[in-house]
């Protein structure tokens, strides 16, 4: 038996961040930058007025108040979009609009509230002349050139993971498209001469196939781009067909037939079709896990992960060793989930020194987070799956953890707060 750790190593070593591609910015939302997108303008790129007002010079409104008005004569009208045709001289202002450049000569902007622009509306006074109620110092409400950005600064970083802001940045230099590593297409394929597809009417001794649905899932979820085969019974020719199906993919991920009772038809189909082991893993779901490199066209070689069929083994092992795999093809690096401690409800008996996973759902109470054990942690109960939100670790070398123990649990949501 392998430790858990140097089975995801094996993995991690196994498969590549994938090349880039250039994709619009909106649907590169998620991926990672491959390339520094360096700043090639300012932002804003003028000057411009934080307020609606009247763009002015500083030292023309000194002295100015609500009961001594400095009077200064309107010259234009500048609003967003738009550039003023006047220069602001002595003794002179300009209404300006937010957003707007400042006009020349102006270095200040008198927000509307600062000034008797309302009350010369109301009496019907010509608008031709403001009075400034206030002194404004040089650079009141004026957004400068370059204060967001400047030209030839890195503004976003190789390998940053665009979120919704990113896209904005990228937007707000005129970006259309960013450069990013590119998802990755993951096969999928379940064996199994038991396995119906969905929608199918199920034969006698038959089940449905729901691995292919979970396994599909979690790719997505995960960022990839999952492409689902079908089923493949347990037979060499079924195998083989279908296996030479995932090769045009980054990866493939099976399910089934890892375990003793039809172990030799995928071995044997596995060895021929490239360099696969099977490894026992020191764990608890998922002992079976079969991993390894299919001959593709040409020197490509694709990864293949099989996991258990059992429907949770399926998805631990998936959560250890997949998940990983897919994020460090998409060029992300942090694949360990958020880990809290938990104090535990039930005895849980580790008897043959593997690390168990126990399927919990914890709560945040006064006294710390409590982990409730699902009853049921039989490996074909998907629905103890669905009612979990973490889970819980039994280390290897804790034979016994009792009621009220603290383990670690590792978060199947993306952060503590959606719990
Ligand atoms: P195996 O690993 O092939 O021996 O399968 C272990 C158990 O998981 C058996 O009870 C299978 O019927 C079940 N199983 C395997 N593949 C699937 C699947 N795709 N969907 C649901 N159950 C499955
Ligand atoms: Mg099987």
């Amino acid at each position: 038996m392998i430790p858990v750790e140097d089975a995801l190593e094996r993995i991690l070593n196994t498969v590549h961040v994938l090349e880039p591609e250039s994709r619009p910015i909106l649907s590169a939302l998620g991926q990672v930058l491959a390339e520094d997108v360096v700043a090639q303008s300012d932002i804003p790129p003028h000057d411009n007025s934080a307020m609606d007002g009247f763009a002015v010079r500083a030292r023309d409104t000194y002295g100015a108040g609500r009961q001594s008005p400095i009077f200064l004569k309107v010259i234009g009208e500048v609003a967003a979009g738009h550039t003023a045709s006047v220069k602001v001289i002595d003794g002179t202002a300009v209404r300006i609009m937010t957003g707007a450049p400042l006009p020349a000569g102006a270095d200040a902007v008198v927000q509307f509230e600062n000034t008797d622009e309302t009350a010369r509306k109301e009496e019907k006074q010509t608008l031709d002349i403001i009075g400034i109620l206030m002194p404004a110092e040089a650079g009141l409400n004026v957004r400068s050139r370059g204060e967001d950005i400047r030209a030839g600064e890195v503004v976003l970083t190789k390998g940053t993971l665009l979120l919704p802001a990113d896209t904005g940045i990228l937007a707000s230099l005129g970006h259309e498209n960013a450069t990013v590593i590119r998802r990755p297409v993951v096969s999928v394929l379940s064996t199994g001469d038991e396995l119906c597809p969905a929608g199918k009417t199920l034969a006698p001794g038959q089940i449905y196939d729901s691995n292919s649905y979970t396994i599909a899932a979690n790719i997505a979820r995960y960022g990839g781009i999952a492409r689902i085969i079908g089923i493949g019974r347990d037979t060499l020719a079924s195998l083989q067909e279908k296996i030479r199906q995932g090769l045009n993919s980054d990866m493939l991920i099976t399910s089934g037939g890892v375990s003793k009772g039809d172990y030799d038809v995928v071995k044997d189909v596995l060895a021929q079709m490239g360099n696969v082991n099977f490894w026992t893993v020191r764990m608890k779901p998922g002992k079976p896990i079969a991993f390894g490199t299919l001959k593709a066209d040409g020197d490509r070689e694709v990864p293949h992960l099989g996991l258990p069929g059992n429907p949770v083994s399926s998805m631990i092992t998936f959560e250890q060793f997949a998940r990983p795999a897919i994020l460090k093809m998409r060029g992300i690096f942090k694949y360990s989930r958020p880990v809290i401690c938990a104090a535990i409800d039930q005895e849980i008996v580790n008897d043959d020194a593997r690390r168990i996973f126990v399927r919990v759902h914890v709560t945040r109470t006064e006294d710390g987070w409590k982990a409730s054990v699902n009853r049921a942690q039989g490996s074909g109960i998907l629905t103890s799956m669905a009612g979990a939100n973490g889970l819980a670790i039994v280390p290897e070398d804790c034979p016994l953890a009792r009621p009220g123990d603290i383990l670690k649990v590792q978060l199947l949501t993306d952060s503590e707060e959606t719990l």
